[in-house]
């Protein structure tokens, strides 16, 4: 059984609410996360099992299977993707420009020193991004999108 181009399954979660949102699914949020980011009549608005939308134009934050959404203006400070100039790690603070500037030179130094503060016990992605989630998959995916291709702009 040749797996290699097997597609993930359909998306069975629920999708960020149009019209506000972007119609887009997003990532499933802990209610550690939701504590570190929210008025607890916030917290209260949304269904247990919440997603943070992670589409960077979307002005919808976080949302619930039953139509619920959390605008971005309620976000303490600037994010990443949604303020693009904000860090992609809020634990260490590098930004796209930062990883830009690193790929176009092929100098993985600041991207190693991440990966390894990552690890550490000063990595505090459950409450200082608004996903919950670590930011290296994302680093990673920008620094090789320019590293890769330097002349092209995604599309
Ligand atoms: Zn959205």
């Amino acid at each position: 059984m040749n797996k290699a181009f097997v597609k993930d399954p359909e998306p069975l979660e629920p999708t960020c609410p149009a019209p506000e949102g972007c119609g887009g699914t997003g990532e499933p949020v802990s209610d550690e996360t939701l504590v570190a980011w929210l008025t607890e009549d916030l917290r209260a608005s949304l269904a247990h099992e919440a997603y943070w939308c992670t589409s960077a134009t979307c002005e919808v934050a976080w949302f619930d299977a039953w139509g619920t959404s959390i605008p971005i203006t309620v976000l303490r400070h600037p994010v990443w993707p949604k303020h693009p100039e904000s860090p992609v790690c809020p634990c260490f603070g590098m930004t796209a420009d930062d990883i830009e500037t690193d790929a176009r030179n092929n100098d993985p130094t600041r991207l190693r020193s991440l990966i390894e503060k990552s690890e550490s016990p000063a990595a505090a992605c459950l409450t200082k991004t608004p996903s919950g989630q670590c930011c290296i998959p994302e680093v990673r995916r920008l620094y090789m999108r320019w590293r890769v291709a330097p002349e092209e702009d995604a599309d």
